[in-house]
């Protein structure tokens, strides 16, 4: 298998190349030159694997410049019960109303970045050992993001990690997440700014050609490749969870932001796996199910950007979108970069003509739920199932409710635990309500925190990397 940039303009690249790639060099998103397709044969023989094996089809379909043996154990290393808090790695159950949810929440973070990130940390490490090669991961997180890749990373031979936060403007829970890694290679820098700062200092670090190259500097983020190849594995596993038999179609509702999540499912169904629908669940940003009910894709900048109760879908610019759109074009890079000229100058693109393929063919369809909507949700469903949704998972919970049509499963993944949003919980149901957390959390905010507190200096950053960080 190799992989093409969706603007064209960069050369065939094996899996373990693109990797450790962001953006391809030519702005495009790296995706594979074909989809395998699964037939009859495949999905009889998977129904009954675990969550290791099944992933290691899959994945093995895509990574094939890997041994089998070694991504074979690497996989069983990384998706393990006591990595995940249960042997199923990502359960399913039914709701009263018949609303299916898969949990892809079980992991250290208790949201579904550590399904992708766990595989990532392991299959970095492996990739830069055969390269004898170190990097050096610098990031920024508003919370979420960065904690999972923190703990994807934590100890692992070859890199280390310097992570960005904004001092003061994260929850306790994820402060403590974060900032209680003892690990050599972790290392914290609480920032005197905001995300947007953060973000900045990354920016003008990377901006340094010179020093970039210097210090093999690295990101993780939501457009890699090997964090959607990951996150397949979890549509077919869920499809098999939640049907009797390989005759079913379901659809599934996912809470989204930037697209990634999402845009693994429709690569299961562009693989074959009997995928009905695609629902896509906005919160009060709703560019993407602006896009799906006009197709009108109009990003936003940060300032209208709002701050709402399910922050990880508060983003206005889906940074996988063009994945999806690359395929609606029948893989046509040039239109794909006619589109994106175009966005540069007048700030979106129209597909409204492609609608019936989008909602036809593609199965995608949208809808969008606001604050009152997730408190109600969270309200409903602890009054009728006696369990707690997290914000962002009430967001697809709502959506599914909305959209789903008569004798249609549909499957709604859990994309984070109540126990992060406490707040928002206590909003919807009363402070009297115990929120459940798992128990090797239990005194988490009570652990020793390791942070270094910085000024808003991409100078200061890059002397930290310089004085402890790997060099190329
Ligand atoms: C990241 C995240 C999302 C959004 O996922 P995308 O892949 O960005 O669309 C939704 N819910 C939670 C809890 C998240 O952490």
């Amino acid at each position: 298998m190799h992989y093409i940039s969706t603007r064209g303009n960069t050369g065939r690249k094996t899996f373990s190349e693109v990797l450790l790639m962001g953006l391809a060099p030519d702005g495009g998103l790296m995706m594979p030159e074909h989809y395998p397709q699964i037939g009859a044969r495949e999905l009889a023989n998977w129904r009954n694997l675990s969550y290791h094996n099944l992933a290691f089809e899959i994945i093995s379909l895509f990574a094939d410049d890997i041994p089998a043996q070694d991504l074979h154990d690497l996989l069983k290393r990384t998706y393990r019960a006591e990595t995940f808090g249960t042997p199923d790695i990502a359960p399913v159950r039914t709701l009263q109303d018949g609303i299916k949810i898969q949990a892809v929440s079980n992991g250290p973070t208790l949201a579904f970045k550590d399904m992708a990130m766990q595989f990532l940390g392991n299959a970095f490490e492996y990739v830069l050992a055969k390269k004898s090669q170190k990097i050096n991961i610098l990031g920024a997180t508003s919370g979420d993001t960065g904690s999972a890749a923190e703990y994807a990373l934590r100890g692992k031979r070859g890199i280390n990690v310097f992570m960005l936060s904004p001092a003061g403007r994260m929850s306790a829970f994820q402060r403590a997440q974060m900032y209680s890694l003892q690990d050599g290679n972790i290392i914290n820098l609480a920032v005197d700014g905001t995300f947007d700062d953060c973000q900045d200092i990354v920016k003008a670090v990377q901006n340094d050609a010179g020093f970039k190259q210097k210090y093999a500097i690295s990101t993780v983020n939501s457009i890699n490749w090997g964090r959607i190849v990951a996150q397949v594995v979890y549509y077919f596993y869920g499809y098999f969870r939640a049907t009797a038999h390989n005759g079913e179609s379901v659809s599934f509702c996912v809470p989204s932001g930037n697209f990634g999540n999402v845009c693994a499912g429709h690569v299961a169904k562009q693989m074959g796996l009997p995928i009905n629908r695609l629902m896509v669940a906005t919160n009060e940003n709703d560019v993407l199910d602006q896009f799906f009910r006009t197709g009108e894709y109009r990003p936003r900048g940060t300032a209208q950007t709002f701050v709402t109760s399910s922050p990880s879908m508060d983003i206005s610019k889906a940074s996988n979108f063009e994945r999806f759109v690359f395929d609606l074009t029948g893989r046509d890079a040039e239109a794909v970069r006619g589109l994106w000229a175009g966005l540069a100058q007048t700030g979106g693109f129209d597909l409204s003509a492609q609608l019936a393929q989008i909602r036809g063919q593609y199965g995608f369809v949208s809808g969008k739920s606001l604050h009152q909507d997730r408190l109600d949700t969270i309200r409903a469903v602890y009054a009728s199932d006696g369990e707690l949704l997290d914000p962002h998972t009430a967001d697809g919970v709502k959506v599914a409710r909305d959209l789903r049509e008569a004798g249609e499963t549909v499957v709604c993944l859990e994309t984070a635990l109540a126990a992060k949003f406490g707040e928002t919980i206590a909003q919807a149901v009363g402070e009297n309500v115990p929120v459940p957390r798992p128990a090797a959390l239990a005194d988490l905010e009570s652990r020793p925190q390791n942070v270094r507190h910085i000024g808003n200096d991409a100078e200061a950053v890059k002397q930290i990397i310089a004085e402890t960080g790997f060099s190329a």
